[in-house]
């Protein structure tokens, strides 16, 4: 199929006067290839659904509407949506905005079947929609994959390993039942204006959920964990009725600290607390 010519996303930019607004963490991309690079990340999304958050004048929603998805986008800031009615007359019946706060709306609204989620994240709510979308109680998700740029410091919270300073929460819950990989680093130039740090973008896929597992035992087990995480697991696990316990059945001495501690080691814990 022919794709639409679209007008420059600089030309978009200054006709519907978005200067961008720093309280909506408003960093627009306009270079194309680079739109058109991570809008391949998650693979062929020919005819597939994508929900984006932040589309703002629309330069990553071209990019997936290129690849053939169907977007649904939610924006925030009603000065964008004359910039992203033009290009749904490009793309007919291919892009539906919804005007509102992405943390307040839950996706299961807005689609019947599987959808992927890529999104160059505001990065104020960012970590809170990552956190949510993972914490689905349904395992597998509804979402097929998450594409999603971040600070680079968060990334590599993200696909942390133990023992270094990033592994924490976040990566014990991005880790534990999905698969998160660094997929492209981007550099703060790329963004019009440009952040003060670095971007990267994750690319997320869900995996096998461990048997017997509930995820808010496991989110508090981490959250005591790393909640004192210079002390050893004997002090900073005390509170919790079962966990030494827990620790002595699965042969983890209770002086190691919680990031010396496998994500496959937390979920166990969690396992043996779960039966509790
Ligand atoms: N996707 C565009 C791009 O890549 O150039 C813009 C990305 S910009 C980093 C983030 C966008 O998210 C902005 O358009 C902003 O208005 C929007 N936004 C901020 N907070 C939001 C929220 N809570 N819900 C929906 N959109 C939000």
């Amino acid at each position: 199929m022919t794709k639409p010519a679209l007008p420059p996303l600089r030309e978009v930019i200054a006709r519907h006067g978005l200067s961008a607004s720093k309280a909506l963490g408003q960093n627009f991309l306009l270079d194309e290839q680079l739109l058109d690079r991570i809008a391949a990340i998650p693979g062929s999304l020919e005819g597939q659904q994508v929900l984006e958050v932040g589309p703002g004048p629309g330069g990553l929603t071209r990019a997936l509407l290129r690849a053939g998805a169907v977007v649904t986008a939610i924006e925030m800031d009603r000065r964008c949506l004359p910039a992203l009615a033009e290009l749904g007359e490009a793309f007919p019946g291919k892009l539906r905005v919804i005007e509102g706060d992405a943390l307040k709306i839950d996706p299961k609204t807005l689609f019947d079947g599987p959808y992927h989620i890529a999104s160059n994240l505001p990065y104020n709510v960012g970590t809170a929609l990552f956190t949510g979308w993972l914490s689905s109680e349904a395992w597998p998700p509804q979402w097929l994959s998450l594409t999603l740029m971040f600070q680079e410091e968060v990334a590599r919270r993200i696909i942390a390993e133990p023992d270094i300073s990033a592994y924490g929460r976040l990566a014990v819950l991005a880790q534990w039942r999905s698969v998160p990989k660094l997929a492209l680093k981007v550099h703060r130039s790329a963004f019009t204006p440009p952040p003060k740090v670095m971007s990267a973008i994750v690319h997320v896929v869900p995996d096998a959920a461990p048997d017997g597992v509930s995820m808010r035992v496991l989110e508090r087990v981490t959250e005591a964990a790393f909640g004192q995480r210079r002390k050893m697991l004997r002090q900073s696990l005390k509170g919790m009725p079962g966990a030494l316990d827990a620790l002595e059945t699965l042969g983890i001495d209770a002086q190691r600290r919680a990031e010396t501690l496998s994500v496959e080691e937390f979920v166990s814990v969690a396992k043996v607390l779960t039966r509790k």
